[in-house]
């Protein structure tokens, strides 16, 4: 027989598509040739795939060899096509029969001396293959864990060509995925080890609670980075579907660690304020690396000393944060990943960022607005909360009377918030007040007494408040609600709502 087939499946974004690799062998002049849209680093899979057979002791088919990859319209990328394209080969001239491969999909990069090596993306790859009926995957040994969290699907794996060539002839076993690790993931930073700082724990907590983006402003040594770091420990776990999501993004950024499972727990991104663009929204060669603003999906995007930020790249994350998925266009085509973050935004007061804030600082009232003024405009209409912390007094850290509240507790009432939200919304599909359009909050039966709400109607008619922020400050009185055990928000919550909006002192940070 000189034609063989065997299942392979190519990412476009996180979505994956089976791909049938054919190998037909003909009499002619002997040559590898490769179609159905393969990028350069498929491409090479040529040269990889030759001496990797080779090394592997198996003779190479002196015939005029095509591989054709189908559907030939969806374009290829990377290495991981290579195993399914030796064992075509392979099956093709005979060397291997072709029986224990049908309807398995094969995944993997072949090294020279031929090792199959990890690839990125096998999550979502073994994912696509389970939701086209393939019930059995072969994957590179160093991506067996991984493969193994999706449902339904049997995983073997494979540390040489030469283990699946003997496998195939019924000469030696496959490998067998390492076992889940016993230990959990490891406990994240807690908010016990927070002291003082009410206004901003409690600003933390009515963000996890209503899934609100946050700004926290402060000098140096304030605490903005611990408190932006605990929000994820007071989020609720993910759950099965927004977990296989969050691990798949990390699987195709190469960042999820070999013996890792699920990830649970809602991710947290920090990148630097000097990150190049590829590194926030994603980019590269072959599979396009997601960027932080993706591997923050589910979870909270924080960005520090963001005035220090360029324009071009706060412009850059507008979109994105709004519609919740990035969009980016090659050549070849556009690449999709989801991106829907809770946003925490942290600046100093004044450019010198000077610890003490007012002693050592020399910069001008007007230097201070304009450090500030970079941030206005439309990032800062999308953000709900402003907080201005203070610098943690020496006496907060020593006197403490009691320890502060760890995240467990804090937890709790967030997810008792959560669930009344939840409920409320659940005809409309919405899980968190932050998602509850607009003009639902301000029809009946949703519609607060205009007396409760003057408030933000006067700040409306002199033009301090914006629109969008009439809107968010409805959202954040529910939340305050929620969060209280109460039905539905009083004129108190609608007040506290717009003192945390407008980035004034409350009531609860006067206390
Ligand atoms: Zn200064």
């Amino acid at each position: 027989m000189s034609y063989a087939r065997v299942l392979c499946v190519g990412l476009a974004g996180v979505a994956g598509h089976l791909v049938e690799v054919e190998a037909d062998l003909s009499t002619g002049l002997p040559a590898l040739a490769l179609t159905g849209l393969p990028d350069t680093a498929l491409n090479e899979a040529r040269d990889r795939v030759r001496a990797a057979v080779v090394n592997s002791g198996r003779d190479w088919p002196n015939r005029r060899i095509t591989v054709n990859l189908l559907p030939a319209a969806l374009p290829k990328h990377g290495s991981s096509f290579d195993l399914a394209i030796a064992a075509a080969v392979l099956a093709g001239a005979g060397e291997l029969p072709p029986a224990p491969l049908d309807r398995v999909v094969l995944l993997g990069e072949l090294g020279l001396d031929g090792t199959v090596r990890p690839v990125r993306g096998v999550l979502p790859m073994v994912a696509a293959a389970a939701r086209a009926g393939i019930t059995r995957v072969i994957v590179p040994a160093g991506n067996a864990r991984e493969a193994t969290v999706v449902p339904g699907v049997t995983v073997r794996a494979v540390d040489t060509l030469h283990r699946l060539v003997e496998f195939a002839r019924g000469e030696a076993a496959l490998l067998d995925p390492p076992a889940a690790p016993e230990t959990a993931e490891p406990p994240g930073p807690d908010l016990a080890d927070v002291a003082g700082q009410e206004i901003g724990r409690y600003a933390l907590e009515i963000a996890a609670a209503g899934g609100h983006h946050l700004a926290l402003f402060g000098p140096p040594g304030s605490g903005k980075t611990m408190l932006a770091e605990r929000l994820p420990s007071i989020l609720p776990e993910l759950d099965d579907d927004a977990a296989l999501e969050v691990t798949a993004l990390q699987s195709i950024a190469g960042v999820l660690p070999p013996d890792g499972g699920l990830v649970r727990r809602p991710p947290f991104q920090a990148p630097h304020h000097s990150s190049s663009l590829a590194a926030l929204v994603g980019g590269g060669s072959g599979l396009i690396r997601p960027g932080a603003l993706s591997l923050a999906h589910r979870g909270v995007l924080f960005l520090d000393e963001v005035p220090e930020m360029g324009r071009g790249t706060l412009q850059a994350l507008r979109q994105p944060l709004e519609s919740g998925r990035v969009v980016l266009s090659r050549a070849r085509g556009t690449t999709e990943y989801p991106a829907r973050a809770q946003l925490v935004v942290a600046a100093n007061p004044c450019p010198c960022a000077s610890p003490a804030g007012d002693h050592a600082c020399q910069c001008t009232p007007l230097v201070r607005r304009r450090y500030l003024g970079k941030l206005s405009g439309p990032l800062l209409d999308r953000i709900d909360m402003k907080i201005h912390l203070l610098p943690v007094r020496a006496a907060q850290l020593t006197v403490a009377t009691e320890p502060a509240e760890p995240s467990t507790a804090v937890a709790a009432r967030v997810a008792r918030a959560r669930t009344a939200a939840a409920a409320r919304w659940a005809t409309g599909g919405w899980r968190v007040n932050a998602e509850v359009p607009g003009h639902r909050l301000r029809r009946p039966p949703w519609r607060l007494p205009s007396r409760d709400t003057a408030v933000l109607h006067d700040a409306l008619e002199i033009g301090v408040l914006s629109a969008r922020g009439f809107d968010r400050c409805l959202r954040l009185a529910w939340t305050i609600a929620d969060l209280d055990g109460r039905d539905r928000p009083a004129v108190g919550d609608v007040c506290e709502a717009y003192q945390l909006r407008m980035g004034e002192p409350t009531t609860r940070s006067a206390t």
